[in-house]
C-alpha cells in the first residue's frame, strides 16, 4: 500500500463541496465572494471541533469559565481597543490591472520565493524592513520597497503600482428604525471584546480569583481586502478565544504555558507535529507586548492558524477611561513582604483560533488518498482519516443484504446505538460501495451485519484506516465504539 502525494487546495475545496462540508454561499446566484456555508456533514465536524476545544478550556480547567456574548456591542468599545483608529490593513493596487493587494502579503510572498530559492538570509532581511516600515507607518516606504523589489503584480505582470493606504476592515450598519435615530455600529471584528467588557461581572458573579480565564466562541467579521484560499480568509468567520486574566508581570511564564497548551490540543486532535510550527510576529500588534502565530501546513504553505497574544493590560485600560468604570480587580493574596497585592487591572494572555481555519487544517489533515491492491487490482481508496471523536458520523450500520431478516436486525443495532453517537444506516448498494461512502465522509466504523450475526449476535466492524475487520458481539458494540470516539479520547490527549 503507497500513499500518493500532494494534495491541493482544489481537491479540498472540491471534495468538501461533493461530500457536503462545505458550500459556496447563495451559489444559486454564483455565490459571494469570501463567504461560505457548511453542510450536512461540515457542520458536524465543525461542532465537534468547536465541542472539543470548549470543553479543553471550561471542562479541563478549574479557572475557566465561558461566556456567549452579541455580536453587535456599544460603538465605544472599538474606540478602545483601537478598532476604530488602529484596524488596518495596507493596499495597494495594481493600476494596469486594477486588481487589489495586501501590501504586507505582496511582500511576505517575496520573502517565500527568497527561502524557496535557498535565501533565507534575504527572506529574513526583508520581513525584518517590512516590520520596521509597517511598525512606523511608513507606507511610502512600504511602496518604495514593493518596488525595489521588483514586485510585479500576477495579472498585469506590470510594477505599475498605487500608493499604499490603509483600510478599515471593519463593517458598520446602523442601529435605530428611524434615519434621524439611527447611530452607527459595528459588526464585532473579533469575540475578544465581548470578553473584556464582561470581566467584572464574570470576576464578581462568579467569584474568580486571578488567575482565571473567560472562553467564547462566536462570530467575527472583516471585510477583507483579499479574500480567497477558500475558508481561511472569510469576510464572516468564527472565533474561539480565551482572554486569561493575571497578574502584572506574570505574563511571560503564562505566555509560555498556553503556547504549549495550545500546541498540544492541535497534536491531539490528530495534527502532526512535522505540520505545525510557532512563528514570531514580524510586527507586534497595537495591544500586543509579545506574540506568536501557531502556523498549520495548508496545501499553499504554512499559515496562521492561532494567535497567542500577550495583551498587558492595554483593553481593560482603555475601556476603564472611556467607560470611566473600574476595571481593577482586588487582590488579598500576600506578596513576599507578607502585604496584599491589592488592587490593579489585571494583565491578559489570549488564545486565539479560528473554528474554520482549524476545520480546513483537519479536513486536509484527514484528506487521504492512498493505492491498495496489486497488479491488475490496483485501484486508489479516498477517505478522510478524522480523529473518531470529530467525525460526522461515528458508525454507519450496514446489512450484508436486505433480505432475510438482515435488514431489520440492522435497523435495530442501528436504533439501539443512536443514543449513544451518531449512527447511520445504509443498505443501499454493494458492500464496498457503501464502505467507500462512509470513507469519504470519514466515518470511523462499519458495523455489518451477516448470516452469522442472525445465528450468534456478533457482528463484524470495519475499520476506516486499515480496513481491518474484526468480529465482535452485538452486546459489546456500545462500550467498544463509544470508547473510541468519546472526546474524551481527545483531552486525555492534553
Ligand atoms: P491574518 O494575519 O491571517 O489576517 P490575524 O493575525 O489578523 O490573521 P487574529 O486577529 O489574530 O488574526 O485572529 C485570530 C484568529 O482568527 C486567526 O488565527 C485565524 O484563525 C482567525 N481569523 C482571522 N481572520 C480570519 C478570516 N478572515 N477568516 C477566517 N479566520 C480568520
Amino acid at each position: 500500500m503507497s500513499q500518493l502525494p500532494a494534495t491541493s487546495l482544489q481537491d479540498i475545496i472540491g471534495h468538501a463541496k461533493e461530500y457536503g462540508f462545505v458550500f459556496p454561499s447563495s451559489e444559486i446566484y454564483d455565490g459571494l465572494q469570501a463567504v461560505y456555508d457548511y453542510g450536512q456533514n461540515g457542520v458536524e465536524l465543525k461542532n465537534n471541533l468547536k465541542a472539543a476545544w470548549w470543553k479543553a478550556m471550561t471542562q479541563l480547567n478549574d479557572n475557566i469559565v465561558g461566556i456567549d456574548a452579541s455580536i453587535f456591542m456599544h460603538p465605544l468599545t472599538w474606540k478602545a481597543s483601537g478598532h476604530v483608529d488602529g484596524f488596518n490593513d495596507p493596499m495597494i493596487d495594481n493600476k494596469d490591472s486594477k486588481k487589489r493587494y495586501r501590501a504586507d502579503q505582496l511582500l511576505e510572498g517575496k520573502a517565500e520565493q527568497y527561502e524557496a530559492e535557498g535565501q533565507p538570509e534575504k527572506a529574513k532581511a526583508l520581513l525584518a524592513e517590512m516590520g520596521r516600515l509597517l511598525s512606523a507607518e511608513d507606507l511610502n516606504g512600504v511602496r518604495e520597497l514593493i518596488i525595489t523589489e521588483n514586485i510585479k503584480c500576477a495579472v498585469s505582470g506590470t510594477t505599475n503600482w498605487t500608493e499604499v493606504r490603509q483600510f478599515n476592515l471593519m463593517f458598520s450598519t446602523q442601529v435605530g428604525s428611524v434615519a434621524e435615530d439611527s447611530s452607527l455600529i459595528y459588526l464585532r471584528p473579533e469575540t475578544a471584546q465581548g470578553i473584556f467588557v464582561n470581566f467584572l461581572n464574570v470576576q464578581k458573579s462568579g467569584r474568580m480569583k486571578v488567575p482565571f480565564g473567560i472562553a467564547q466562541i462566536g462570530k467575527a467579521f472583516r471585510n477583507e481586502i483579499v479574500a480567497r484560499q477558500f475558508i481561511f480568509r472569510m469576510r464572516e468567520f468564527e472565533q474561539m478565544e480565551m482572554q486569561f486574566f493575571i497578574r502584572p508581570g506574570t505574563e511571560m511564564a503564562w505566555y509560555e504555558t498556553w503556547k504549549e497548551t495550545r500546541l498540544k490540543f492541535h497534536k491531539a486532535i490528530g495534527l502532526p507535529a512535522e505540520k505545525l510550527k510557532f512563528h514570531d510576529h514580524e510586527k507586534l500588534a497595537h495591544y500586543a507586548n509579545a506574540a506568536v502565530d501557531i502556523e498549520y501546513e495548508f496545501p499553499f504553505g504554512f499559515r496562521e492558524m492561532e494567535g497567542i497574544h500577550s495583551r498587558t493590560d492595554f483593553d481593560l485600560k482603555n475601556h476603564q477611561e472611556l467607560s470611566k468604570k473600574k476595571q481593577q480587580y482586588f487582590d488579598s493574596e500576600l506578596d513576599e513582604n507578607g502585604k496584599p497585592f491589592g488592587n490593579y487591572i489585571p494583565y491578559v494572555v489570549e488564545t486565539s483560533v479560528g473554528a474554520d481555519r482549524l476545520f480546513l487544517a483537519t479536513f486536509c489533515n484527514a484528506y487521504t488518498v492512498e493505492t491498495v491492491g496489486e497488479g491488475e487490482n490496483e485501484k486508489q481508496r479516498t477517505f478522510l482519516k478524522l480523529h473518531p471523536a470529530l467525525a460526522p458520523f461515528k458508525a454507519a450500520v450496514l446489512p450484508l443484504v436486505k433480505k432475510d431478516g438482515l435488514a431489520e436486525k440492522a435497523q435495530a443495532i442501528a436504533n439501539s446505538l443512536k443514543s449513544s453517537f451518531r449512527t447511520t444506516y445504509d443498505d443501499g448498494a454493494a458492500i464496498g460501495k457503501r464502505y467507500t461512502r462512509q470513507d469519504l465522509i470519514g466515518t470511523p466504523f462499519c458495523i455489518v451485519i451477516d448470516y452469522q450475526t442472525m445465528e450468534d449476535d456478533t457482528v463484524t466492524i470495519r475499520h476506516r484506516d486499515t480496513m481491518e475487520q474484526e468480529r465482535v458481539a452485538i452486546s459489546e458494540l456500545k462500550e467498544k465504539i463509544g470508547y473510541e470516539v468519546a472526546v474524551e479520547r481527545i483531552l486525555e490527549a492534553i
